[in-house]
């Protein structure tokens, strides 16, 4: 199989099928062949290539790419061409992986649905009817639904994972560091991690192997990250020796009963090879949502300062009255940022401002070292904590959108991993009483990513 003939096939699986899921909100059709078309010619000249030179990737369109609009699926983006190429951006194209475009998510990844999107929703390949999971259910459905074979996303309280769980593909959100953000449009900076989608744990390794490693464009870029990824994923054997912490607070109340049955059926396929179990508790991840919906919306608000209708995107002029910069500012915010931005900017300013800084900000601060001192306790006892990803299979479109605390619940299980700065993936387990997928989720410590893809080689092998 040549590039191009793999390419074209991406290309013309998106024709056929994406008119219905609308995964991608722009194709790259010409630049993916072109680089396709590179390869092929490299490979029949001799040259020595990447592994991954010529397989096709789908970008979330949170990640900058010069010459090719980058939205945030925001309207506030709306035009804005980058004039740079994000870390990972740079890495594919110098791998040479054709790109076939760009993908939909929840407006600035703030989402667990991609009904957030200024650009319409996404569908779950499983189901039209249901949701793909957010923020990245453009990135997940593409590769549910057979248009990439590879994709990136961002996870900022599980945006890579939830996604993965409910569209039955692999979601890693690499450890805190491991991979560059340098050109991912910061949405909460102490949280945000770049991680591949795919099919396979081992496409998965290979990836996160070609995208991770150390940028000085980054300060809180990693110089020591683990590195036999892809062997681990690979691994021969069985998990002696291995010890698998259940943790008791993400795997009991709340929880669909099909998700746990699948869940449990998983633990006992560990244990089958070789595999030790035991039960963790870590009592402060019941106060995880809250510390993150603190965190999360505090940099958010900073972050998103920046988009002022000077600098990028749209600029909308006030109706009435003089034109002055913070009038131009409020009309462009206006009409650029969705609703659930505006909460989040708004909930942001809030915690951050005089008076409940310490009450709300720095009581979340201190909620998030109890956290990380759960996950040492825990990894003091274990290699690995398991969990599932999620507590439901997908849900149906407007189940959750008017209320955002049942939105937000969907979350729980994985933003523990990112106020902790682990490694943390989705494996797919099976499917739940509804016929729909379910995630599995490993998380490892921070570093360990390794240790984490062993595992998730084993989930994988027993489905
Ligand atoms: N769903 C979570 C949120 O809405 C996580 C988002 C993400 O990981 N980008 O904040």
């Amino acid at each position: 199989l040549t590039s191009v003939e793999l390419t074209q096939a991406c290309l013309d699986r998106i024709t056929k099928v994406d008119g219905k899921v609308n995964a991608f909100l722009y194709v790259n059709a010409e630049g993916a062949l072109e680089t396709a078309r590179e390869v092929d010619a490299a490979r029949a000249a001799g040259e020595e290539l990447h592994a991954l030179a010529g397989v096709p990737i789908a970008l979330k369109d949170n990640l900058v790419t010069r010459g090719i609009p980058t939205t945030c699926s925001s309207k506030i983006l709306e035009g804005w061409i980058p004039p740079y190429d994000a870390f990972v951006v740079k890495k594919i194209k110098a791998a040479k992986l054709p790109i076939l475009g760009k993908t939909n998510l929840d407006e600035f990844a703030m989402g667990s649905s991609t009904e957030h999107s200024a650009f319409g929703v996404t569908r779950n390949p499983w189901n039209l009817e249901c949701i793909p999971g957010g923020s990245g259910g453009g990135s997940a459905a593409a590769v549910s639904a057979y248009m990439a074979p590879l994709a990136l996303g961002t996870d900022t309280g599980g945006s890579i994972r939830q996604p993965g769980a409910v569209t039955g593909t692999v979601g890693v959100k690499p450890t805190y560091g491991a991979v560059s953000r340098y050109g991912a449009i910061a949405m909460a900076s102490s949280l945000d991690q770049i991680g591949p989608v795919t099919r396979t744990v081992a496409d998965a390794a290979a990836l996160q192997e070609l995208i991770g490693g150390h940028d000085p464009m980054d300060s809180t870029s990693l110089t020591d990250v683990a590195t036999g990824l892809l062997d681990a994923a690979r691994s021969e054997g069985d998990l002696t020796g291995v010890k698998i912490g259940v943790v008791k607070e993400l795997s009991g109340e709340g929880y669909q009963p099909g998700v746990l049955a699948s869940f449990n059926e998983a633990v006992a396929n560990l244990v089958a090879r070789g595999a030790e179990v035991v039960e963790v508790s870590c009592p402060n991840f019941d106060y995880a949502l809250a510390a993150y919906y603190l965190i999360m919306p505090a940099e958010v608000s900073s972050n998103l300062a920046r988009f002022d209708g000077m600098r990028y995107g749209i600029r909308v002029e006030p109706t009435e009255g003089p034109v002055t910069a913070q009038r131009v500012m409020a009309a462009t915010r206006g009409a650029g940022f969705g609703a659930e931005v505006k909460r989040r900017i708004i909930l942001g300013t809030y915690v951050l401002s005089s008076g409940y800084y310490d009450q709300f900000y720095g009581a979340a601060l201190k909620v998030r070292t109890l956290i990380q001192d759960d996950f040492k306790a825990a990894f003091e006892k274990c290699d690995v904590l398991v969990s599932p990803t999620a507590p439901t299979t997908a849900f149906k479109f407007g189940e959750k959108s008017d209320d955002p605390m049942a939105m937000y619940l969907n979350d729980i299980a994985t933003i523990p991993a990112n106020l902790a700065g682990v490694a943390a993936m989705s494996i797919p387990s099976g499917v739940a009483e509804d016929g729909l997928p379910v995630g599995f989720q490993v998380i490892a410590p921070a570093r360990k990513d390794d240790v984490m893809y062993r595992v998730a080689r084993f989930v994988e092998d027993a489905v």
